[in-house]
C-alpha cells in the first residue's frame, strides 16, 4: 500500500535562511567578488558550482555567499548545535551586529588586497592609536594598507561595544603582526567581543593572551572558544590566569612542532574545549590525528578538516576515530570512503558521526550505489544535526532506519522527470525521489527540496508506516494525512501547529478540489453521513465554528481572524502515534 507524500502542499517555507546572495558586477572576476566580500575564492567557488569560468562571470548573475563565510568564517549553525547556549547566543549577537554594521555597507570588513586602492573616507581616525604609519621595513603602500585594515577593525570594534583600552591593545598587537589579514581581523574582533563583559582585570588577562598569540587566527579562535565557555566565565580570576597561561606557553610546546596548520588548529580547538586545558588533551588529540594516517591523502584531509571544523569536540573526535577503524568503513571502496568522510566533515557533530556509523552497519546502505550512498549519508548528516525542530521526533525517525533491530530501509527511486512526488511508504521501504537530492560529496543545500525531503517527507511517511495508514474514502484516512503532516510540522518547527497553520497547510488543502486527497475526502464527506459528521466535528475543533453539510465549504475558506481564537491556539492533536516512536 502506497501513501502519497505531502509534496503538493506547497508549504509557505521560502528561501534559504543561511546564505546570502550577491550579484556579479560587470567585468568582475570571482576572485574579485571574493575579496569584495572578504571570503576566500576557494570557498566562493565551492558554494557556486554553477560557475563555469571564474574569470568570466555573467554581470548580474547571482553568487551564493557560503554560509560559513557570510559572517567571516563563524560557524553559527554548528555553534548552536553544540548546545552551549550562552556562547552561541553571543556568536549570534556578534554576527548580527557585525552583519548589520559591517557587511551590509561599504565600510565592510573587506580586507583590501595589497594591490587594490585604499578605501576612501576616514571617519573616526582621530582616536586611532599611533601604530600603523612609518613602521620600518615596509613600503608606504604596505603601511597604508595596514592602516586601512586597522581602521576597519577600529570601526567594527566600536560598533561591537569593545572598550577603548581593549581596542587600543588589540590594534597594537595586530599592527605588530603583519600582514593584517581578514582572518586575523575577524578572529581578534570575535575574541574581544566575547570578552567584553568580563571584569577589567579579566579583560586584561585576555589582552595579554592575545598579545602572546601574535594574532595567529587559529590560536585566537581557540582562545575565543575558551573565553566563551561558561566554565571560563564563572572561574575565578586566578583560575582564568592559569588557563590562559597554559595557552600562552603552547607556542613553545614541542608536541606542537612539526604539526601542519590544520593539525595545530585541531589541537588548539581540543585544548580550548571543556576547560580546564590540560596536557592530556594535547596527547589524546594527537592520537586522534595519527589515527588518520593510513587514510588516502584526500581522505586524510577530510578527516582532519572535520576535526578542525568540530573545534576539538572530544565526542566528535572519539566517534570519528572509531568510525574509520570500523571494518564496515575500511572495506568500503575508495570513493565510498571519501563520501563518508565528506559528510562527517560537512556535519562536524558527534551525533552525525555516530549515526553515519550506524548507517554503515545497515545492509541496505552497503548495497546502495555510490550516488545513493551519497544521498543517504547527507540526509543522515542533516537530520542528525537539525536543532530547530523536535529532536525527539527526528531521532525516533532516524532510529527507524538506523537501529540494528530495524528492518526498515530507504530506497532512492527514479521517478518520472519533474515529478512532484518526494517519496512514498511501501511496506518497510521508504521510497524517495532521487532527483530531489543531489548525489555528490557536498553538504545538503539549504533549499526547498532539501527541507521538504528531510523534514517533510521522511517523518511524514514513517508516521504513515508506523500507524498502518491506508488510503480510503473515510475520515480516518483524512485524519491519517493530518497526523502525518502534524508530525512533520513538529519535526521541522519544534512545536505543534496552530489552528490557522493546520487549516492553511493541511486541512484546507485536503478539502481543496485541486488536491489529490480530494476524491477521498469528497466521497467520504458527501456520500456517507456518518463520515461527514466526523469531518464537521473536526472542522469545528479547528475553527470554533458550528459546521454542517451546508456551510462546511465556507468554514474551510473562512478567515482565521474571525475564529474565536483567531486561529492561534494549538491545532488538535490527532490520535495514534504522533512522535514516530
Ligand atoms: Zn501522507
Amino acid at each position: 500500500m502506497k501513501i502519497g507524500s505531502s509534496a503538493d502542499l506547497a508549504p509557505d517555507w521560502e528561501g534559504s535562511p543561511e546564505s546570502g546572495v550577491t550579484q556579479a558586477q560587470a567585468g568582475e572576476k570571482l576572485s574579485e567578488v571574493a575579496s569584495r566580500l572578504g571570503v576566500s575564492t576557494e570557498a566562493l567557488q565551492e558554494a557556486n558550482p554553477q560557475i563555469g569560468d571564474p574569470d568570466k562571470l555573467i554581470p548580474g548573475s547571482e553568487i551564493r555567499i557560503p554560509a560559513a563565510e557570510v559572517s567571516g568564517s563563524f560557524r553559527s549553525e554548528d555553534a548552536q548545535s553544540t548546545g552551549k547556549a550562552s556562547s552561541s547566543y553571543m556568536e549570534r549577537n556578534f554576527e548580527a551586529s557585525m552583519m548589520k554594521s559591517m557587511l551590509s555597507n561599504s565600510s565592510a570588513l573587506n580586507f583590501m588586497p595589497p594591490n587594490s586602492p585604499s578605501p576612501t573616507g576616514s571617519g573616526g581616525i582621530a582616536q586611532m592609536p599611533p601604530v600603523a604609519p612609518g613602521v620600518e621595513g615596509y613600503s608606504d603602500k604596505e603601511n597604508e594598507d595596514v592602516k586601512a585594515a586597522l581602521h576597519k577593525v577600529y570601526n567594527a570594534a566600536e560598533k561591537l561595544g569593545i572598550s577603548h583600552d581593549d581596542l587600543v591593545s588589540m590594534l597594537h598587537t595586530l599592527a605588530g603582526n603583519r600582514p593584517v589579514t581578514p582572518e586575523k581581523m575577524t578572529s581578534a574582533l570575535r575574541l574581544f567581543f566575547m570578552a567584553k563583559d568580563l571584569s577589567p582585570a579579566d579583560r586584561k588577562l585576555v589582552d595579554e593572551a592575545f598579545k602572546k598569540s601574535h594574532a595567529d587566527p587559529d590560536y585566537v579562535n581557540a582562545l575565543k572558544k575558551l573565553v566563551a565557555d561558561p566554565k571560563f566565565t564563572n572561574a575565578s580570576t586566578q583560575t582564568k590566569k592559569d588557563w590562559l597561561d597554559k595557552f600562552g606557553n603552547l607556542a613553545q610546546n614541542p608536541q606542537l612542532k612539526g604539526l601542519s596548520d590544520t593539525q595545530r588548529s585541531i589541537v588548539l580547538g581540543a585544548l580550548a574545549s571543556d576547560p580546564p586545558p590540560s596536557a592530556d588533551k594535547i596527547s589524546s588529540t594527537i592520537d586522534v590525528i595519527n589515527a588518520g594516517k593510513d587514510l588516502a591523502p584526500g581522505d586524510r584531509k577530510l578527516y582532519e578538516d572535520g576535526l578542525k571544523a568540530a573545534e576539538g569536540d572530544p565526542a566528535y573526535a572519539a566517534n570519528l576515530k572509531k568510525l574509520i577503524a570500523d571494518p564496515k568503513f575500511t572495506h568500503l571502496k575508495p570513493a565510498e570512503k571519501t563520501a563518508v568522510l565528506s559528510q562527517t566533515k560537512n556535519y562536524p557533530d558527534a551525533r552525525a558521526v555516530a549515526n553515519i556509523d550506524r548507517l554503515l552497519q545497515k545492509g541496505w546502505f552497503q548495497a546502495e550505489s555510490l550516488d545513493n550512498k551519497q544521498r543517504s549519508l547527507k540526509m543522515v548528516g542533516k537530520l542528525s544535526t537539525y536543532d530547530a525542530g523536535d529532536r525527539g521526533i527526528i531521532d525516533n525517525t532516524l532510529d527507524k532506519f538506523l537501529d540494528p533491530s530495524s528492518h526498515r530501509k530507504i530506497e532512492w527511486k527514479q521517478y518520472p522527470k519533474n515529478s512532484t512526488i518526494f517519496g512514498e511508504a511501501d511496506g518497510n521501504t521508504l521510497e524517495l525521489n532521487r532527483d530531489k537530492i543531489p548525489a555528490d560529496n557536498n553538504k545538503l543545500p539549504e533549499d526547498y527540496n532539501t527541507k521538504e525531503m528531510t523534514l517533510g517527507t521522511v517523518p511524514h511517511e514513517v508516521n504513515h508506516n508506523l500507524n498502518g495508514d491506508k488510503v480510503s474514502e473515510t475520515f480516518k484516512y483524512f485524519q491519517a494525512e493530518y497526523r502525518a503532516w502534524f508530525v512533520s510540522f513538529k519535526a521541522e518547527h519544534g512545536r505543534a501547529p496552530t489552528n490557522q497553520e493546520a487549516m492553511e497547510q493541511n486541512v484546507g488543502w485536503q478539502l481543496n478540489p485541486k488536491s489529490w486527497y480530494w476524491p477521498n475526502a469528497l466521497k467520504a464527506a458527501m456520500k456517507n453521513p456518518k463520515e461527514a459528521e466526523q469531518f464537521y466535528r473536526f472542522l469545528e475543533s479547528v475553527t470554533g465554528q458550528t459546521v454542517n453539510a451546508k456551510n462546511w465549504r465556507d468554514v474551510v475558506k473562512s478567515d482565521p481572524a474571525t475564529w474565536p481564537d483567531k486561529g492561534q491556539s494549538p491545532a488538535p492533536v490527532p490520535p495514534g502515534n504522533v512522535d514516530n516512536h
